[in-house]
């Protein structure tokens, strides 16, 4: 039995070390990858429930590496966080999504298409950051309200005081706030009070769960009613069913986002969408 227990405890160890140099190679290649551009923008929609009209797109962020293909952004992601090297894949994503936001609008004439943009915890703490967004904005001739920053509840959590005042100076400006997978994270729900943000964005949890289990069906609708009296719009991410979408109308969620409804696409394609202006 000892035996097998130092061999599993090499091949353990030999399994870490594989893992290790793996890893070091990812942030090797993740801080090429700016300079290389291999990073790309796609855009999803998100439609007013109601209406069916395009709202907003959301940015995601896509990695094509040189020799694995693509690679998911919750592969990177957390790399690129706890490297320290999101803070500038950060700031090249909101660079591009705002310039991106310019272009459509030179094709089309429309300033209300609205391009919401995830952020990272040490991105809204970096300094210089508001400054930032004022500049990318001013650059592009964007109205603030075009500008949807997309932040998570653990994220708040960090550094509450400066966050809450950070998001309080882009909300003054105009820029819309959302809280991403509302539900999924231990944030107390009197935080909602004090939170200067515009919108919830109800997990996909949530919402695949709502045909079939009671408690998330209730869940649902419970989020979308705290939103609403808390004067919050509410967007359902990860719509994937007909009865999903149904639900979600019959409680009155404001804005719907989902491959039922459009997946994720490269901007040559979403203007080809005939939903868009
Ligand atoms: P997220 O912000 O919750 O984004 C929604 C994810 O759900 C996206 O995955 C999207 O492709 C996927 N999705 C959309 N509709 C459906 C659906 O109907 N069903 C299902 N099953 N999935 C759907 P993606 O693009 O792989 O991104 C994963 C996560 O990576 C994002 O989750 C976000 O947390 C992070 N991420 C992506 N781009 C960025 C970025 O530019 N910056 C930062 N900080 N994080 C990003
Ligand atoms: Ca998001
Ligand atoms: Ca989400
Ligand atoms: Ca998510």
């Amino acid at each position: 039995a000892k035996a097998v227990g130092r061999n599993n405890l090499q091949f353990y160890t030999l399994g870490l070390e594989q893992a290790l140099l793996e890893r070091v190679q990812l942030v090797a290649d993740l801080r090429h990858a700016l300079v290389a551009e291999q990073f790309v923008l796609h855009y999803q929609p998100q439609f007013d429930a109601a209406t069916g009209r395009l709202d907003a797109v959301e940015a995601l962020l896509r990695w094509r590496h040189p020799a694995q293909g693509w690679v998911a952004p919750g592969r990177f992601i957390p790399v690129a966080e706890q490297s320290g090297l999101i803070g500038d894949i950060g700031a090249w994503v909101l660079g591009q999504a705002c310039r991106q936001w310019r272009q459509w609008y030179e094709q089309t004439g429309r300033p209300d298409l609205r391009v919401a943009v995830n952020l990272s915890a040490a991105q809204l703490a970096s300094d210089g950051f508001i400054e930032q967004v004022d500049h990318l904005l001013r650059w592009h001739g964007m109205p603030p309200e075009c500008l949807e920053l997309e932040i998570t509840e653990s994220m708040l959590m960090e550094d509450v005081e400066q966050n809450v005042e950070r998001l309080g100076a882009l909300r003054e400006r105009g820029v819309k706030l959302a809280i991403d997978d509302f539900g999924t994270g231990y944030s107390s729900l009197s935080y909602l009070r004090v939170l200067p943000i515009d919108a919830l964005k109800l997990d996909r949890s949530f919402v695949h769960g709502v045909e079939t289990d009671a408690g998330n069906a209730a869940i649902c609708k419970s989020i979308i009613a705290l939103a609403h009296n808390l004067g919050l719009h509410v967007v359902a991410e990860g719509v994937e069913t007909e009865a999903q979408r149904a639900f979600l109308l019959s409680q009155g969620c404001d804005r719907l986002q989902g491959y039922l409804l459009a997946r994720p696409m490269p901007p040559a394609e979403l203007r080809q969408h005939a939903a868009f202006p």
